[in-house]
């Protein structure tokens, strides 16, 4: 739920209002300040106020409270900015002038919090730091599935990929990688593997 909080002082009288994202008004879906009481939601006394003089509106799109100005020949300020046409977004800190009146935004406008789908970023295997120690056994990847070691599980008769590196590290005479490492490295010399050749492992040659 989405708050703005505004806070103003009219004939010596503190006045608070809170709008809420979905707050029921007289014009569905925004809030409307202005001395008139027959279209404003939030009533001012201060003649320097205009009859329907402001809206406040919560706008999805951009996750925070906007005001749009009603009264082109009076209009608002918003941090001593002139508010002529269009909208401004609205945030805690922010000085509302409507006429004389002087109006607090005060509540935080907590942002809304996107979780777009993390995208799947491609496993890669560390670089090496040291090629003695990791022979027989590929480095270890921080995350996933633990990799081949030290041959990689292969079943037969699968295709696998082919290390074009001749100084690869790999055990395995063929220098075989299993097919997962697609497009990533080979975990023995970190040799990219986008182009490796596979190989078609026969029966019986796991
Ligand atoms: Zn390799």
């Amino acid at each position: 739920m989405q708050e703005l909080t505004l806070k103003w002082t009219e004939s010596d009288l503190e006045r608070i209002e809170t709008i809420r994202e979905q707050q029921p008004s007289k014009h569905p879906g925004t809030v409307r300040l202005g001395r008139d009481p027959t279209t404003c939601d939030i009533i001012f006394k201060d003649q320097t106020v205009s009859r329907l003089h402001v809206e406040i509106f919560y706008d999805r799109r951009r996750g925070s409270f906007c005001l749009r100005n009603l009264k082109p020949d009076n209009p608002p300020m918003v941090d001593e900015q002139i508010v002529g046409s269009g909208e401004v977004t609205l945030s805690s800190g922010n000085i509302i002038h409507l006429g004389q009146i002087e109006i607090k935004v005060i509540a935080p406008v907590t942002p809304t919090i996107l979780h777009p789908p993390q995208p799947r970023t491609p496993r890669q295997p560390p670089v090496q730091q040291n090629i003695e120690s990791t022979i027989l056994r590929p480095p270890q990847r921080p995350s996933g599935p633990t990799p081949p070691s030290p041959l990689p599980v292969l079943s037969p008769n699968t295709y696998a990929l082919q290390c074009p590196n001749q100084q690869c590290k790999n055990p395995d005479a063929r220098r075989i990688v299993p097919y997962e490492y697609l497009g990533q490295t080979c975990p023995w010399c970190g040799t990219d593997l986008a182009n490796a050749g596979s190989i078609l492992l026969p029966r019986g040659s796991s």
